[in-house]
């Protein structure tokens, strides 16, 4: 995977973040046909991204077309600062915050689980009350009835349904 990465990186000229693959469909070796395989590859730039769509990419000497990948329209939390649009990878947040009581985060550990078991309101909501990152209302961030949550997950769906064929380079 490490050497398709970097071939990739080459041939195609855009610097690969990651790669992962899975096979659509499996052929047995007596049918003789060639195995079938989706790439998800992740690049750092909407650039970038674009040049795979309009060109494809490359690997040993073939141009394989590439479109965007749906999952991108997903509604997305961000487990750093519990808004949503973005992932905590790319969070511009200084400081973390907890996404069930909306405190600054009660440990520095980096996992959403190890986070959320940390949070007094999760040991003892009668006491400490949930209070959303995004409404206010008494309820973790990521409520599925949090109105701000509903919001987001139609316009994922919207986005779904009118996706265009190349990103949209952000103004
Ligand atoms: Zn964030
Ligand atoms: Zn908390
Ligand atoms: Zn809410």
């Amino acid at each position: 995977m490490a050497a398709l990465a970097k071939d990739l990186s080459t041939a195609s000229k855009v610097k690969v973040a990651r790669l992962r693959a899975w096979e659509l469909r499996r052929f047995t070796a007596e049918e003789g046909r060639p195995r079938i395989v989706h790439l998800l590859i992740e690049v750092h730039t909407v650039e970038e991204a674009n040049k795979l769509i309009d060109r494809g990419a490359i690997v040993d000497y073939s141009v394989y077309p590439c479109e965007r990948f749906e999952g991108a329209a997903r509604a997305t939390i961000c487990y750093k600062c519990g808004t949503w649009g973005h992932k905590a990878a790319f969070c511009k947040e200084k400081e973390a915050r907890c996404l069930i009581c909306g405190c600054g985060a009660h440990t520095q550990d980096e996992t959403a689980r190890e986070l959320e078991a940390q949070c007094p309101a999760r040991r003892d909501p009668a006491i400490n009350k949930p209070r959303c990152l995004n409404c206010g209302g008494a309820h973790p961030a990521f409520d599925a009835g949090c109105r701000v949550a509903k919001e987001q997950r139609q316009r994922a769906r919207e986005r779904f349904l009118d996706r265009p064929l190349a990103f949209q380079a952000p103004l």
